[in-house]
């Protein structure tokens, strides 16, 4: 597909979604059009992916971030007050990937900057390393009400912001914190205490997975275990920064 005819296809495909949601809030169509909304999204979320890839080799942030605008690709548009992107490093060797925003970040636009926040901070820094020197997003760029667990349909739209994002950085490592972030990374379904405490691989890229800092607070034992996997993953960074040693 040119780059030309992703666009042209990509804005059939809005409108088209459009058309969906407004006939639903009409109750114009029957049940079935949220499975066509639904169906309309993941071709949209496709396309989009294959624009960005189009649209700039490498893609970078500032585009990206631009190109997904006032994005309504999935419901969570409706609740939100803002798009939490990223922050950090843009160039990091090691980006840390969560699930989504919750109420603080959503208030601030930046990705953990409440509790589970400050305890990712002192994760980063006990591998010897600061904030601003790795990259920090989301799987998800938009607050779930009530801070439910991000549904399919969600993460599907939003995954190609993720996977551009991730093209444009091009790090050597990343850490996938939690079960939706390790999932979607990893296109498994086992359970993050099944995919915790080893390196994977996402596109060629070495990933490990552990717990999310927000499951530490309600779980403060399980924190060993994390200071087990950062053991791993200051190896895996100390020999890519230094690969004789
Ligand atoms: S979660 Fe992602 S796909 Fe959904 S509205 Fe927000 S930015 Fe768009």
């Amino acid at each position: 597909m040119t780059r030309n005819s992703a666009g042209e296809l990509l804005e059939i495909l809005r409108d088209f979604k459009g058309y969906l949601g407004w006939q639903r809030e009409r109750g114009l169509l029957g049940l079935s059009v949220s499975r066509k909304e639904e169906l309309a999204a993941r071709i949209v979320g496709k396309v989009a992916e294959e624009e960005l890839l189009f649209s700039s080799r490498p893609p970078d942030l500032e585009k990206i971030r631009k190109r997904i605008g006032d994005c309504r690709r999935c419901k969570l548009w409706e609740n939100r007050k803002n798009i939490v992107f990223g922050i950090g490093n843009e160039k990091a060797d090691l980006v840390f990937v969560g699930e989504g925003p919750g109420a603080e970040e959503d208030e601030a636009g930046e990705p953990f900057v409440g509790r589970a926040g400050q305890l990712l901070t002192r994760i980063i820094e006990s591998i010897d390393l600061k904030r601003d020197q790795v990259y920090i997003c989301n799987i998800i760029k938009c607050r779930p009400p009530q801070n439910r667990n991000p549904q399919s349909d969600e993460i599907e739209a939003c995954e190609p912001f993720l996977a551009a994002q991730l093209q444009a950085i091009s790090p050597k490592l990343i850490c996938a914190l939690g079960t939706f972030a390790a999932q979607t990374l990893l296109k498994s379904s086992s359970p993050i205490s099944a995919l915790r405490g080893r390196f994977h691989a996402h596109r060629g890229i070495p990933l490990l997975a552990t717990f999310h800092p927000a499951y530490l607070l309600r779980n403060p034992p399980e924190k060993k275990k994390v200071w087990e996997d950062m053991k791993m993953l200051k190896q895996a960074y100390d020999r890519l920064r230094n690969p004789s040693s």
